[in-house]
């Protein structure tokens, strides 16, 4: 009976290992480290592209009400952001990005360094330049990637359920046809309008912890049927219906 148990155990045991092995193995298939890929340990002090590149990946984790610089110094707020990040993704929580850090950033991005639940093809259904906006074409496009971050972060936050935009990027003749504001940031590439399993409500309110400074829903005019979040700097939020 006993060494009918320790048995039992072992071969328990035996297939916890197995099953270890074989998720390592299909995580190791899953990697996108095709546009850029760290060596090493980033911490706080360090500087660089590969502190800037974890930066964008990181956008979505400034904490309630505040945004995350992406200027490749790694001080205090890249390090808070990485752990919360980190305590997202139930990794352990140390401040330092290693191989754990950036194996999980490569499990969430596809090979063109945008995360796996948003695409550039989403975030721009204006031209396939990302030519005509506010800011040159590299400016705009670069921005729509922080902005998939912050927006993967939020969905993450909201239990990983589908945010669908309706619209992203805009050159001037785009917006003018979509009826936006002169001054939108839709021209600059970092606005998103969404909609989602969750309410409207739901979706701007969580949206203030991930990085946005430009926050509009419902009870603010012309959305009551998205929510749009874009990175002004000089705003915050207006939708008081919700707030
Ligand atoms: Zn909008």
């Amino acid at each position: 009976m006993f060494r009918r148990v320790i048995r039992i155990v072992l071969s328990v045991v035996m297939l916890a290992t197995a099953s270890v092995a074989l998720s390592v193995s299909t995580a190791g298939t899953a990697q996108a480290d095709g546009c850029y890929t760290w060596s090493g340990t980033l911490e706080e002090g360090d500087r660089g592209e590969a502190v800037r590149q974890l930066q964008i990946r990181l956008a979505g984790y400034p904490g309630y009400d505040s945004t995350l610089a992406i200027d490749g110094v790694f001080g205090p707020h890249t390090e808070s952001a990485l752990r919360r990040f980190q305590d997202a993704y139930n990794l352990s929580v140390d401040g330092v990005a290693g191989s754990e850090t950036f194996n999980k950033l490569y499990a969430l991005q596809d090979n063109d360094c945008t995360p796996i639940h948003f695409s550039y093809a989403e975030l721009n259904t204006c031209n396939s330049t990302w030519s005509g906006g506010a800011v040159s074409a590299s400016t705009a496009k670069a921005n729509a990637l922080v902005t998939m971050w912050k927006l993967e972060a939020l969905r993450h936050a909201l239990g990983d359920d589908p945010i669908t935009i309706s619209s992203g990027f805009r050159s001037y003749s785009c917006n003018s046809a979509a009826g936006g504001a002169s001054t939108s940031r839709h021209l600059y590439g970092d606005a998103a309008d969404m909609t989602g399993t969750h309410s409207l409500c739901t979706l701007v309110r969580q949206a203030r912890y991930h990085g946005f400074r430009e926050i509009l829903g419902p009870g603010y005019p012309g959305h009551s049927d998205h929510a749009h979040v874009a990175h002004d700097p000089s705003k915050y939020w207006s939708a008081s219906s919700c707030f």
